[in-house]
């Protein structure tokens, strides 16, 4: 495409609200056959709330609230600003942790009141009725996260977050492009098939309880096998996934490490501005040749 199609396209872009890194980013795009989406905060609004509180027999409930809460008050995470918010208004005031740590991908642990606690998916043995409650609220599509004290699982908290009202159509414009769409989360295996279900992604196509630094490795995979890879996504944990991907597509609503990755911005966050931007970037170089 000649220098004057490629600025065209890109003012065309800032229209339909992409903002586009720079004209020869429009090139890039012309190979890509697949596409993978983040699934919390791109597919879905990635505003959670508490829901359900499951507790052990002998577990009492706003003594999980608690101590979750406390440590959760430390965490910037979606989910840890779910259940602080949600312990806070159900218990009152929250104790202030001893001690607090950040684990990617899996969750918080620290100390709170001279007890070690955990709240996240650490591998932890679950009692039965807790591991059922926690089991039904997952194949709904609802994230699930385990408080344990002293390595004793107290409790599961759900925090349910909403798909977009434009992601499913935003899935079948990809696949009317000639994309595959495949949904890649650090999240359990059966929410994020539950998602995957109400969008209209394979469940083959799911790519589950992936760690934030692995999901790199996942782009390079689909490349490895010969794919031109797109990918969308939001959170820090996304930013070295959409700097190696052919392609890197940012929420606009997402955080600015994911938008520094990135090749294009989606301004208003609404995946279907994804499938624009594939479309436009094919008919500016498709016009002119
Ligand atoms: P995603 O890939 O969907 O953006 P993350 O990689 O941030 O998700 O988190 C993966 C999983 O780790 C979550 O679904 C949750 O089970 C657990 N987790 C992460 N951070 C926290 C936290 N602060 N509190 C509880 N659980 C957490
Ligand atoms: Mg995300």
């Amino acid at each position: 495409a000649t220098p004057t199609a490629l600025m065209v396209g890109t003012g065309r872009g800032a229209q339909l609200g992409i903002l586009i890194k720079g004209p020869e980013v429009l090139e890039s795009t012309r190979r890509v056959d697949t596409v993978v989406l983040d699934k919390t905060g791109t597919v879905t609004t990635g505003r959670m709330a508490l829901q359900d509180v499951y507790v052990a027999e002998e577990a009492d409930e706003k003594e999980v609230l608690r101590l979750a809460g406390a440590l959760e008050h430390a965490s910037e995470h979606p989910i840890a600003r779910a259940v602080a918010a949600g312990a806070q208004e159900r218990t009152g005031a929250l104790p202030v942790p001893e001690h607090f740590e950040n684990v990617p991908g899996l969750g918080v642990r620290g100390r709170v009141e001279g007890h070690d606690v955990t709240v996240g998916r650490f591998p932890d043995a679950l009692p039965e009725a807790v591991a059922r409650a926690k089991e039904a609220a997952e194949a709904e599509g609802r994230t699930a996260v385990v408080v344990a004290r002293d390595g004793a699982a107290l409790g599961v908290l759900t925090v349910a977050d909403t798909i977009k009202e434009t992601s499913a159509e935003a899935v079948r414009e990809l696949r009317a492009l000639g994309l595959r769409p495949v949904l890649l989360t650090g999240d359990n295996r059966a929410v994020a098939e539950a998602v995957a279900r109400a969008v209209g992604i394979d469940s083959g196509d799911v790519i589950a309880e992936v760690l934030p630094q692995d999901k790199v490795d996942v782009v390079r995979r689909l490349q490895g096998e010969g794919r031109t890879v797109a990918m969308v996504g939001d959170g820090v944990n996304d930013a070295a996934a959409l700097a190696t991907a052919d392609l890197g597509l940012a929420m606009g609503t997402g955080t600015d490490a994911a938008i520094e990755a990135s090749d294009l911005t989606l301004v208003r966050g609404d995946l279907r501005v994804a499938a624009d931007a594939i479309r436009l970037s094919r008919r500016t170089l498709g016009t002119i040749k």
